[in-house]
């Protein structure tokens, strides 16, 4: 009987044990006919290799391979051996203390052969600074440490539970609720997986020119069509869906209704999240409505290794649509692909209007649009948007870069964590720098983690001035700003990540603004802008019961946990609000 996990909203399936699969000693599993996903586990020590084994095969031997060896050398041998098969290597468990090559040092080898596999330090308890995983973990060398000896039930399985799920997440698992057809390079094939990636739905793409895409096309009858097509895991076909249409196929909400809610919720990225987890969860009607899906900024993080409590780090999609998830269940009207084009007081309260000319009434608001990324303004690239040329979205798009030639135009650390993302996949990744020097706006950790990934290349004193291809970006032109030198590179993608603005123009005059767009707030509103007698409350904009918080507001921090900490004050002072000057 197979068993199932809850992942992304939707039943994933676990295959079922086969015979197989049946375990071997250690060392010898190299045998099997069918791939399947490898733990590798290495130690000098032959009873830590033992044990470990042991342990592994007895929870995870039904859906993975376990290959052991004893040593770095005859480890080393092993990883070479496996990187020529067609199983894939999931998980890398090494042990520190081997003479010749220590564990890190093992990993790192290990890790260029098998790129997306998770590693792990097995290591001697010692809780001091000097202990080598915590260089190793700054250094991005290491993912998870496992001290010895180990509780299985406590330590290694939820660890390595958890890092086989999140393999199978990002290198996919053959389970999918859509199949997409689409022109591979298009704009909107982008913004389609940006789309299901952010939800999540595990789907399935196919380029229309591909077999595939072919055959699926003749199968629903559909043959030659140049939009995009999205089947339904029932067999719907969607013909050129708008997000709306996808969100509505996928079970999200996408209109309010008629009622007048406590608070209406405006951007779902950490700030909004977290005001919609507390004012659902302290029965306040919540409405929180998103242009898109939800994760805002942080969804586009391959891993944020600041939350407090993610030890190991959390990818910005998981975080977020937790806390999503988390938001719904609590009670939040959660509508998606809608965009908030106007906020005005009226004499009910406060009316937030959308596309369609559909209204929302609610008794306060959280502003909570966060900043989108800085454009170019380059018009050949701009055309060439999600065809080769992407603001963010690295880890959307970072199994499409696979083998290809790509750059990033940005120094600061979401740069920086684009290009070890990106990195794993594709061929080469260029970072493109206007200053001399990157330590003055990326920090330390992703400095060194660059200089020792081998296919990063990092060009400093640069500007990108121009770019070209037909249907998709083939080069990029780059001006040295010594000497003014051009120079044509060839490149299959360009992620854009040069500073952000606020989400803000369509507030018009609705709310007092700094000069840059950034809303003001609480202490920092000029007196000719606040119409009451009592004085703004911390959060509070130029208009009495709107609240702004995250990166959208003035002065604030830039942080996700800040947004979440702006975001859940801001319900706080709804209460206020809603106590005094609204009862
Ligand atoms: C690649 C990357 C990596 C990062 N890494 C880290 C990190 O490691 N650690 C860290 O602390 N911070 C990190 N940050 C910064 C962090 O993500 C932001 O500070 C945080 O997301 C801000 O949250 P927010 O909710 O204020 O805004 P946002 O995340 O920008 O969310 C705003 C939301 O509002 C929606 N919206 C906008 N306008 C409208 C409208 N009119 N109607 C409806 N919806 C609207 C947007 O679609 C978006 O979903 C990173 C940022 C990026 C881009």
């Amino acid at each position: 009987m197979g068993t199932s996990t809850r992942r992304a909203g939707v039943r994933t399936r676990v295959r079922a044990p086969k015979s197989h699969d049946v375990k071997a000693p250690p060392g010898a599993h190299d045998g099997a006919t069918e791939p399947l996903p490898v733990i590798f586990v290495v130690s000098a020590d032959t009873s830590v290799v033992r044990a470990l084994d042991a342990d592994l095969s007895r929870r995870f031997a039904a859906d993975s391979r376990i290959v052991c060896a004893v040593g770095a050398e005859e480890g080393l041998a092993r990883v070479r051996a496996l990187a020529a098969r067609p199983d894939p290597v999931a998980l890398l468990i090494a042990d520190q203390r081997m003479p010749g090559l220590n564990g890190v040092e093992f990993l790192e080898r290990a890790h260029a052969l098998h790129p997306h596999a998770k590693r792990i330090l097995l290591m001697e308890r010692d809780y001091t600074t000097a202990n080598p995983i915590i260089s190793a973990m700054t250094h991005g060398q290491i993912d998870y440490h496992l001290a010895k000896p180990w509780a299985p039930e406590l330590g290694l399985y939820p660890a390595v539970t958890e890092f086989l799920a999140s393999w199978a997440s990002a290198n996919g698992d053959g389970f999918s609720l859509f199949r997409v057809v689409a022109p591979e390079n298009s704009r909107r094939a982008h913004e389609i997986r940006d789309l299901f990636t952010r939800f999540p739905m595990p789907y399935t793409f196919h380029a229309t020119d591909s077999d595939e895409g072919t055959a699926l096309l003749e199968e629903i009858g559909q043959t030659g069509c140049e939009v995009p097509v999205a089947v339904r895991h029932d067999g719907r076909v969607l013909v050129g869906p708008t997000d709306l249409d996808l969100v509505e196929a996928i079970g999200g909400e996408t209109r309010p209704g008629a009622e007048v809610y406590d608070v209406a919720i405006i951007g779902s990225g950490p700030a909004g999240l977290a005001a919609s987890v507390y004012a659902a969860s302290e029965g306040l009607e919540t409405l929180v409505v998103e242009r898109h899906v939800s994760g805002g900024q942080a969804g586009a993080s391959s891993r944020i290794r600041n939350v407090p409590g993610f030890t190991w780090g959390i990818s910005g999609h998981d975080l977020t649509y937790r806390a999503c998830e988390q938001a719904w269940l609590f009670g939040a009207k959660m509508i998606f692909a809608q965009e908030v084009s106007s906020l005005r007081a009226t004499r009910d309260g406060l009316a937030i209007g959308f596309g369609e000319g559909h209204e929302a009434t609610t008794r306060s608001v959280v502003l909570a649009t966060g900043v989108s990324w800085r454009r170019l303004g380059i018009p050949r690239l701009e055309s060439l948007i999600g065809a080769g040329v992407f603001y963010g979205a690295a880890g959307t798009e970072a199994r499409a870069m696979r083998g290809k030639h790509v750059a990033i135009v940005g120094a600061g650390n979401s740069a920086g964590q684009a290009a070890t993302h990106l990195a794993k996949h594709a061929a080469t990744v260029t970072l493109l720098v206007r200053g001399d020097s990157l330590s003055k706006s990326m920090s330390d950790y992703l400095v060194g983690e660059l200089r020792r990934t081998p296919n990063v290349f990092v060009r400093l004193g640069v500007d990108l001035v121009d770019g070209e291809g037909e249907e998709q970006l083939e080069t990029i032109v780059v001006r040295d700003r010594a000497s003014g030198e051009l120079e044509c590179i060839a490149s299959d993608g360009l992620f854009v990540m040069i500073g952000a603005e606020p989400r803000t123009d369509w507030l018009g005059d609705a709310v007092l603004r700094d000069e840059r767009g950034f809303i003001l707030t609480g202490a920092d509103l000029p007196a000719d802008g606040w119409p009451l007698d009592r004085p703004p409350l911390l959060f509070e904009t130029s208009l009495p019961g709107v609240f702004a918080a995250g990166d959208v507001r003035h002065g604030s921090v830039k942080r996700i946990t800040t947004a979440m900490g702006e975001g859940a004050t801001a319900i706080q002072l709804v209460h206020q609000y809603l106590d005094t000057d609204a009862s």
